[in-house]
């Protein structure tokens, strides 16, 4: 059945047009809208973006090199540019209320390394200039400079450890980050599994951090960021938060007040595609005092900007700016409530015991089962999570103990907690019906299971059934 509508006619001439080039690569794009159509996806950092962000980066604006700034750039021909930039940077800044956003990170990696040479830049190598009286680090002596790069490879971040939910990039050894500074980090409660803020303010003090990190992909609760900031203060750290995850619930005004990140840090980075449901991106917003450090951004760790990234993000954001977001961003959270309500009903272990943002983690070894083995046994059901760590982790960073999932791509195609109920239902069937399985010598293995295929199938019929009244793209007909 063809329909007229105007976002099937642009996503079937596109296809048409790709498919002219290289077939298969038009195939495999249609096959992953029919692939996102049928899983019934929890990964907490995933959502779908609008028909509109997604056309506004298939263009001619990733044609063009723009480094530099909004009318500072070292191309010419920048005009429409910067049109584009300054309209995702405005509606930024009034979504968030920040003074200052910088839209052309890449990705929220990128904007923390942007927001760390900031503030690098800001504490470290400007008050060595001033002192050498330098305007510049090429007008620095042989010596100075040496001591300048020592000085900048040689400062200390404390940020949310990785087990309690904290990301790779706030200082952990894998990461870029960990190799910048010398990082230590605070956890969670052993016995609620929340932040101990006592021990965050212990930990500043002995500790004397440059930068004070607060922020999460796995942390399924508020952060008090007014008291975060008060720490930062009480030690002369920068307070950087770190909002990729949950940048939505601000935006939408779910997270308010000491629980909105904006007001009280100095630095704000954030991704902008998962619960902000915009382009595949970041983003930075800071104090003034900061903005010309960010502005520098590219070309000091990033790359030419996208411009074709930065026009989905000023659509994006313009869509986020609308009254309908705020009831979007209500509902996320409704629905992680019920599904977490859901899930504790039916005898589940929760980390901390439920969830006030977008996300919960389940602790499956109450169900005997490792991250990964539940992980599997899910997907097998269609059922699309994540394994995830949970606070002392039994079972390391490969394995672990949990599964985490999130509602921000199910209450974009609608969902309600009706159906987060039905969900909870289904992940409790797999979860209960999912056994260890063994090595071929015998011993327990951390990564085999045992789920008779029958449950699976009928989960996976449950799981497309209960997605059918919640068409994924029902503007976009491709047939
Ligand atoms: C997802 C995430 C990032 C990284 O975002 P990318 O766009 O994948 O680089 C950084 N920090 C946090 C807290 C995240 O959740």
């Amino acid at each position: 059945m063809s329909s007229p509508n105007a976002e099937s006619t642009a996503f079937r001439s596109a296809l048409e047009v790709i498919r002219a080039v290289e077939p298969r690569v038009a195939d495999a794009i249609g096959t992953e809208l029919a692939d996102q159509r049928e899983s019934l996806k929890l990964i907490a950092s995933e959502n779908y973006a609008s028909p509109a962000t997604l056309l506004a980066m298939g263009n001619w604006f990733s044609d063009k090199y723009a480094e530099g700034t909004v009318g500072r750039r070292f191309y010419a021909g920048c005009q429409n540019v910067d049109t584009v930039e300054a309209l995702a940077a405005e509606h930024a800044r009034e979504l968030f209320g920040a003074p200052h956003a910088y839209v052309q990170p890449h990705s929220g990696i990128d904007a923390n390394l942007v927001a760390f040479w900031a503030i690098l830049a800001d504490r470290v190598e400007a008050p060595a200039l001033k002192k050498a009286q330098a305007r510049q680090v090429n007008d620095l002596t042989e010596a100075d400079w040496f001591a300048l790069r020592r000085e900048l490879g040689n400062q200390r971040m404390l940020g949310m450890s990785l087990d309690a939910g904290g990301h790779l990039t706030h200082g952990f050894r894998p990461n870029i980050s960990g190799k910048m500074f010398d990082q230590r980090s605070y956890g969670t409660d052993p016995a609620t599994g929340l932040i101990d803020y006592d021990k965050v303010a212990e930990a500043a003090r002995e500790f004397k951090p440059l930068i004070l990190v607060a922020g999460y992909s796995a942390y399924p609760r508020k952060v008090n960021f007014r008291i975060m900031r008060e720490i930062a203060d009480s030690v002369g750290a920068t307070f950087m938060v770190d909002m990729a995850h949950f940048a939505g619930l601000v935006a939408g005004k779910v997270f308010t007040g000491d629980f909105d990140p904006v007001p009280h840090a100095h630095i704000v980075t954030t991704t902008t595609h998962k619960s902000l449901r915009g382009p595949r991106g970041g983003m930075v917003l800071c104090q003034p005092e900061l903005a010309d450090q960010v502005d520098r951004g590219c070309p000091m760790v990033l790359g030419g900007p996208l411009p074709h990234v930065m026009a989905a993000k000023a659509v994006a954001l313009a869509e986020a700016r609308r009254p309908d977001f705020a009831d979007y961003a209500q509902r996320i959270v409704a629905n992680a409530q019920a599904l977490a309500e859901g899930l504790l009903r039916r005898g589940a272990t929760l980390v901390t015991g439920g969830t006030d943002n977008h996300l919960a983690i389940i602790d499956v070894t109450s169900y005997g089962l490792t991250g990964r083995q539940a992980e599997q046994a899910l997907l097998d059901s269609g059922i699309v999570t994540n394994r995830n760590s949970v606070p002392q982790d039994p079972n390391g960073a490969w394995y672990t103990s949990g599964i985490r999932i999130g509602t921000p791509a199910l209450t974009t195609r609608g969902l309600g907690t009706a159906e987060m109920d039905q969900t909870a239902e289904l992940i409790h069937t797999v979860l209960s019906q999912t056994g260890p399985g063994a090595n071929a010598d015998g011993t327990p293995s951390k990564a085999k299971y045992v789920l008779d295929p029958a449950v699976a199938d009928k989960v996976s019929r449950q799981a497309a059934e209960l997605l059918t009244g919640f068409p994924l793209y029902p503007m976009v007909d491709l047939t």
